[in-house]
Order: structure tokens, then C-alpha cells, then sequence
């Protein structure tokens, strides 16, 4: 079976091709195929856009294709970024700017209210673009006051891990390998759920 992974991302390809490697179907990414269409990522809330993407993708290729929305929900903030993630200071992808808006609309906030979670949601469409199936992942943990790490990816230096086992040693996601990230982060969590779920979503017969 042929997956298309339908993000243009790099960060998240990289990702996306660790957690699913161990699968037997073949990884297919846009560019080995000219490319997918861009998608007006529009919908409320981040299965909404996954589901929007792994159709568009599956459409434009006739493949089976796999696309995710994440981003960041702050509690004292409402829930934002939320979906407005990638573009929360204004250009899309713009990292630098967007966590410099984050220490912005949390400065004065004490660390108890500082709480967070990462959200990953997956959304696998058929090549007739219909949802085959939809899951989510999340990681808990708070925003930094400062950048901390090297391993630089969107939020990830100004968010500290805070769940049993590492809230101890108060670890920042920038500050973790590869691995250890994928075992723990939301698109890790949501990416095994999706490997155990696949082949009876694939496959009804084998549920
Ligand atoms: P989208 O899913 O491509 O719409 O954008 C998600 C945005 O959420 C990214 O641009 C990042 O800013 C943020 N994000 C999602 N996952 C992560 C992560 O694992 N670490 C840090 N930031 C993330």
C-alpha cells in the first residue's frame, strides 16, 4: 500500500517518517510526486484542517494520503494560538515571531498559570478523499519564560515537558533527541495510535 504523507513541512516529514518507518506500507512524499495542492487551513479546530488536507491530497494523487494539524493550545490564553499556530504573528511559519508574541501575551503571567498542551490530530483519507480515520495526540506541559534547547522546531524551545518522569528534571521539548521526543509528543502519541488503528482502517477485513 502507497501512503502519501500530505505536508510540505520538512520538520514534520522527518517526524512523520521516523514514528511510521516500522509500518509496511511505502512512504510516498509530495515531492516525489510534483507536489500537493496548498490548502486553506480554515476550519475551527485542528481535525477540521487534518481531515481538509488528507482529502485534498488523496484527490490530487488517486492515494491513500495522511495529513496532520498541530499546534499549541495556552490555558490563560484561551486556547490560542490554537489553530492560528503557524501564523500567530502574522506570516506563516515564522517561528521567531511567533514565540516572541507568546512571551509577549504572557508576560506578567505567574508560572502556576502558565500551563499548556501541544495537540496533534491525523486524519487518514482514502484515494476517493473520504475519512478512513481520524486521531489525536496531545503533550502537557507549560510555557518558559526564556528559549531553551537547540533542537528548534515552532514552539518547542519555550515548552517544558511537564508530565510524570520528566517534570522533575524539567525538560524543555527543544532540549530533547529526536527519539525521546517522538515517544512522548503528540504527534509520537498520535502517529502509534494511528499505526495500531491503520490496518483495519485499511482493511476492514482484518478489524
Ligand atoms: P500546521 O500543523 O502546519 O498548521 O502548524 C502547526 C504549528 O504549530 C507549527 O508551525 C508550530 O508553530 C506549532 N507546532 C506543531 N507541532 C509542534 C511541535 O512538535 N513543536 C513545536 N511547535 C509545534
Amino acid at each position: 500500500m502507497k501512503l502519501l504523507l500530505a505536508s510540505n513541512n520538512q520538520k514534520k516529514l522527518k517526524e512523520l517518517t521516523r514514528i511510521l518507518e516500522g509500518l509496511e506500507v511505502r512512504l510516498v512524499l509530495p515531492r516525489e510526486i510534483g507536489g500537493i495542492p496548498d490548502v486553506d487551513e480554515d476550519q475551527p479546530d485542528f481535525a477540521g484542517n487534518a481531515r481538509k488536507k488528507a482529502r485534498s491530497a488523496a484527490l490530487a494523487s488517486g492515494m491513500w494520503a495522511l495529513a496532520d494539524d498541530s499546534g499549541l493550545e495556552v490555558e490563560a490564553l484561551g486556547g490560542a494560538p490554537g489553530v492560528f499556530s503557524a501564523r500567530y504573528a502574522g506570516t506563516h511559519g515564522d517561528d521567531a515571531a511567533n514565540n516572541a508574541r507568546l512571551l509577549r501575551e504572557l508576560a506578567g503571567i505567574a508560572d502556576e498559570r502558565r500551563g499548556a498542551r501541544f495537540v496533534c490530530a491525523l486524519a487518514l483519507a482514502r484515494p476517493d478523499g473520504s475519512s478512513a480515520l481520524e486521531v489525536q495526540g496531545t503533550a502537557a506541559g507549560r510555557i518558559l519564560r526564556a528559549a531553551r534547547g537547540t533542537h528548534d522546531f515552532g514552539y518547542d524551545p519555550l515548552f517544558e515537558f511537564t508530565e510524570p518522569g520528566f517534570a522533575e528534571t524539567g525538560r524543555g521539548f527543544a532540549e530533547l533527541e529526536a527519539e525521546e521526543k517522538a515517544r512522548v509528543s503528540h504527534r509520537g502519541r498520535a502517529l502509534r495510535e494511528l499505526a495500531k488503528k491503520l490496518p483495519s482502517a485499511v482493511d476492514p477485513r482484518s478489524a
